[in-house]
């Protein structure tokens, strides 16, 4: 009948739909391995460190993307309550944790439910897949302890709405994090690290996922990102207090901090 091969016909095409993300997803993770010859994953390490999750907390990675950022924060909640810790964590241990992805593209979205169910994170509710703009969040004022966004803010139109949009939904004491591809200072560090990307990068992009122009241009927008200091600044301006950063290989990437006072 023709509603049998509708049928037929729609989950042939979920099914492509599927590969199409599975491809996409690994060539991802493939490309992020081999450019950052795996540092990124010590990278995301170092940040979810710095946020210190906890039981009960409720937390938005923006740009989230697959996943990433959000797995490292349930697996270190985790390991706080193995630990059975007591006093004030004791109550959030009952509360529920709740970690928003937030991601302007569903494909990726997509890619990070799939990985979650593989790897069985968020069967208790905890994880929440959002699409959305950085720029302009759904999330209510004052509902987050925590914020993260890595490799995200470089990419989008207005750092500063993005800036303003994270205070917003921090709750006061709450912490904003951001790891980004930065600025090298050192002088033949730096020499190298130019050579790396103009000429390594791009036939990387083309050889491993046939897409010169995406990391041509990924190298172009590591170069017009403000500097550490002027990062910072912006940061201030968007009302954080206490505003760090911290260099990772000398500069290759740097995990900007602030606190919503
Ligand atoms: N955070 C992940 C990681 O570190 O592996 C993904 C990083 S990926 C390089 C950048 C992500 O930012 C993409 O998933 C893209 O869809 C998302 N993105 C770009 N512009 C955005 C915006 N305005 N709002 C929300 N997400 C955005």
């Amino acid at each position: 009948t023709s509603f049998g091969f509708k049928q037929v016909n729609e989950e042939e095409k979920s099914r492509m739909v599927g590969d199409v993300f599975t491809s996409v997803a690994s060539k991802y993770d493939l490309m992020n391995d081999l450019m950052s010859a795996g540092l990124h994953r010590l990278w995301k390490d170092r940040l979810v460190s710095m946020l210190n999750p906890f039981p009960g907390m409720k937390h938005l990675d923006l740009a989230g993307g697959t996943g990433d950022v959000a797995f490292r924060i349930l697996e270190n909640i985790n390991k706080v309550k193995l630990r059975g810790l007591r006093g004030a964590f004791q109550d959030n241990l009952e509360a529920e944790t709740r970690i928003y992805v937030c991601d302007i593209n569903p494909n990726m979205l997509n890619v990070g439910k799939k990985r979650a169910m593989e790897k069985g994170f968020g069967e208790d509710g905890s994880l929440i897949w959002e699409e959305g703009n950085a720029e302009s969040l759904s999330f209510q004022t004052d509902s987050m302890d925590g914020y993260t966004i890595a490799f995200g803010i470089r990419n989008v139109t207005h750092i500063e709405e993005v800036l303003s949009e994270a205070h917003r939904v921090l709750k006061p004491g709450g912490r904003f994090l951001c790891l980004e591809l930065s600025h090298v200072g050192i002088p033949i560090f730096k020499d190298l690290y130019d050579y790396y990307s103009f000429s390594v990068i791009p036939y990387v992009g083309e050889l491993v996922a046939g897409d010169r122009d995406s990391y041509q241009y990924l190298v172009e927008s590591i170069r017009r990102f403000p500097s550490q200091e002027k990062f910072a600044s912006m940061i201030a301006d968007a009302g954080f207090e206490k505003v760090e950063y911290e260099n990772l290989v000398g500069g290759v990437v740097a995990i900007h901090s602030g606190i919503k006072i």
